[in-house]
């Protein structure tokens, strides 16, 4: 019998998150290649109403509501996950590359003694199965890893990988009662949200990210402007971040965030590998910076060799003529 396709399914404000419907769709082309079922899986407090939004998306929609959920935590998601893995046994989970992605995916793995590819950026078939597409080396090497499917595998994706492609399911709502498990070694002292309304990084489709050539933090009012306008994020390098003139949540690299959105325009920012492996799988690289040997420049599609300070205020002026014009 054809093993089911699972999505781990993530949300923000009570709504689903653009990445999760991603999975969701390339889910549905993969469960179709191999007969088997398309399943989300969503877990939290008060998502019953969530599960029904998805009901268009898979066959079936696993979800487990409890107060032990509210808020993530690698005990009590990776309790209620494995409980409901073991059960169902599905061949892949698919889940995203964020903060949570990356922490939950690979313990539960290690737990089921599962395969796990992280933060993969393409996905095709062969012969015996799936094949995934992850870069390497900040893009330098592409790699297409193929997991047995005779095993259960594990995969996460970057947001922006796949299109969202809506689909016309009656997915099957099954709730699960499950006895969530807390690790009694740690607990939650506080939680603080930021509040801020800004758009996802992760899921931005335009990133205009400011380096260490912006000279302080008051000039990246110039990069919000420009955000602004393209309905955008300001991204961030680690200097920036570590000099305190952003906030983590805009770090975009090793360390902070991956991101692939359709357009990313550098400013002062040199292209060290662990700054471009957060965004080499960006559709279009734009860099500005004033140094022509500047190592961005080789993974840029667009490179403007001058003084950002002199390029920004005329991208500015240029981008608020287009759109008063449309
Ligand atoms: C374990 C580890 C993890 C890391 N994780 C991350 C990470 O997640 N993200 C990250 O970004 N980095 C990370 N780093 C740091 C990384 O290696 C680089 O040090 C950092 O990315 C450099 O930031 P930058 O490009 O802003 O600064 P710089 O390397 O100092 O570059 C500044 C650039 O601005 C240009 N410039 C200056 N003035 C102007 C001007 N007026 N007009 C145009 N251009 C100008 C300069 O020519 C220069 O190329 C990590 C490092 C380590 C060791």
């Amino acid at each position: 019998m054809t093993r089911d396709i699972f999505v781990f399914v993530e949300y923000r404000d009570s709504t689903v998150r653009k990445a999760s419907l991603e999975l969701l769709s390339r889910g549905r082309q993969m469960a179709g290649k191999f007969s088997s079922s398309l399943c989300a899986v969503l877990m939290g407090s008060g998502v019953k109403e969530l599960a029904q939004t998805l009901k268009g998306f898979a066959d079936k929609i696993i979800f487990t509501d409890s107060e032990e959920l509210k808020d993530y935590g690698w005990d009590t998601y990776g309790s209620a996950l494995e409980q409901i893995l073991k059960k169902y046994d599905p061949m892949i989970v698919l889940g995203t590359s964020s903060m949570i992605g990356k922490d939950l995916f690979p313990r539960i793995a290690a737990r089921m003694r599962a395969t796990m590819i992280s933060d993969a950026v393409g996905m095709d078939f062969h012969e015996e199965g799936v094949k995934v597409k992850k870069p390497l080396f900040g893009g330098k090497v592409v790699s297409w890893l193929a997991p047995d499917a005779a095993s259960m595998s594990f995969i996460t994706f970057r947001p922006n990988s796949f299109a969202v492609e809506t689909a016309d399911a009656q997915g099957e709502i099954m709730e699960e009662g499950l006895t969530i498990e807390k690790d009694p070694r740690m607990k939650t002292v506080s939680l603080e949200k930021s509040g801020s309304k800004k758009v996802d990084l992760q899921e931005a489709d335009f990133i205009i990210c400011g380096g260490r050539g912006m000279k302080g933090p008051e000039h990246f009012d110039a990069l919000e402007e420009i955000a602004g306008l393209m309905g955008g994020r300001v991204g961030a390098s680690r200097t920036v971040v570590d000099s305190k003139w952003r906030e983590y949540d805009d770090q975009i690299g090793k360390s902070g965030k991956t991101v692939s959105p359709k357009l990313y325009i550098g400013c002062g920012i040199s292209g060290a590998l662990h700054h471009i492996m957060g965004m080499d799988t960006s559709k279009v690289i734009v860099a500005i910076n004033k140094d022509p040997n500047a190592p961005i420049f080789q993974y840029a599609d667009y490179g403007i060799v001058d003084d950002l300070f002199q390029v920004l205020p005329a991208l500015k002026e240029e981008l608020k003529n287009t759109r008063e014009e449309t």
